[in-house]
């Protein structure tokens, strides 16, 4: 079993089952998310019978680093696990300096205050996905599995581990990789509950942002979860039919719903919600498609969160430039909508989600 996959109350039962004192579950809840060991050997505080029975029964590293690229300005990591099952999953490091370029950032204005030198990480959800939007690398793969609780919580513990050796910690971490985290709703929520766990890695529900293509049911439910995890939303069209030819979610869920939506999770929750919003030249960075984004998101406590589209091989979209991000930005402002134009990560390194799981499966 993958040691991440349980919770605390779990290993309690687990410590039950193998008659050892309740206290031990705590021992190794805090060995693994305080002291981040990453092996049985490391616990010197257990019995050697019991680190032995751990070794025997637990795995701690559910992947094997395939191969990782550093950006040529060295401040972002992308790291190609493969699963026991031979799929692939991607999660990338940010290191930022400047708070304007931080996706998490622009997510929460709460953690505006200390922004420099953020550490922000990129996880996957689902090995590949089944949202097939065309300009995404990982949808041009499609849907392969959902992820573990423990999958999931083991690439932060992966990063925060390396983080560790260079007296760093991981400051933000973002569920924007592989996956659609909405369509593997249970086990993100058990993700982000280990994460966020008092007695362990004490990982701040604002310091986290779940990005969804919309899926109407899940947001309601997360919004009567009153969670304080920061919620994106892709959204990349003004109009149904120009998002239905670009993410075909949109079929199942309308551009209305899904506002709809945000307006119930405002509601519940007083919190801001993101737009993600992809630029792609020609296509929605117009004045036009900005006036009619402004009109939707009137009176909504939002942001539009906009990068210049990550280029893709399966995709023909183009990168709009520096000039007409910066247009489409101050008609939005203009309009009383807050913006960022936040700058592509990695791209020397196909940084964007899926690319290089994709390059590899080719
Ligand atoms: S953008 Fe996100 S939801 Fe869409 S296909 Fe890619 S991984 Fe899936």
């Amino acid at each position: 079993m993958l040691i991440y996959d349980l919770n605390l109350p779990a290993l309690e039962t687990l410590m039950r089952e193998w008659n050892e004192p309740a206290y031990r579950a705590k021992q190794i809840w805090q060995g693994l998310y305080q002291k981040l060991y990453s092996s049985p050997e490391q616990f010197s505080n257990l019995p050697a019978p019991l680190r032995a029975k751990i070794a025997e029964h637990c795995t701690f590293v559910p992947f094997h680093v395939k191969t990782y690229l550093d950006s040529s300005d060295q401040s972002t990591r992308k790291t190609l696990f493969q699963l026991p099952d031979g799929n692939l999953i991607e999660s990338v490091l940010m290191r930022y300096g400047d708070p304007a370029d931080d996706p998490q950032m622009a997510t929460s204005d709460t953690n505006r205050r200390g922004a420099k030198n953020r550490r922000t990480l990129c996880i996957s959800t689902q090995a590949g996905c089944a949202m097939g939007c065309v300009f995404c690398a990982t949808g041009q793969l499609g849907f392969k599995r959902n992820l573990t609780s423990g999958e999931i919580v083991a690439q932060v513990m992966y990063y925060a581990q390396m983080l560790k050796e260079q007296a760093e910690t991981v400051s933000n971490v973002v569920f924007m990789g592989m996956g659609e985290p909405f369509h593997n709703y249970e086990n993100v929520m058990a993700a982000i509950d280990i994460l966020n766990d008092g007695e362990g890695y004490k990982f701040g529900a604002r310091r986290l942002t779940i990005s969804t293509v919309g899926l109407v049911p899940q947001i309601r439910r997360f919004a009567d979860e009153q969670r304080q995890v920061n919620l994106a939303i892709s959204l990349h069209a003004a109009d149904d039919d120009e998002r239905l030819a670009i993410m075909p979610v949109n079929k199942r869920y309308k551009i209305d719903d899904v506002i709809d939506a945000c307006k119930y999770y405002i509601e519940k929750t007083h919190r801001r919600v993101t737009f993600e919003w992809a630029l792609i030249n020609g296509v929605n960075d117009t004045p036009e498609v900005a006036q009619k984004l402004a009109r939707r998101l009137k009176g909504l406590l939002c942001h539009v969160n906009a990068i210049p589209l990550n280029p893709t091989q399966g995709y023909d979209g183009e990168a709009t430039d520096r000039q007409r991000a910066q247009a489409f930005k101050e008609t939005l402002e203009q309009a009383g909508i807050p913006c960022t134009i936040r700058m592509r990560r990695g791209i020397d390194i196909n940084a964007g989600c899926g690319q290089l799981a994709g390059a590899e499966s080719q």
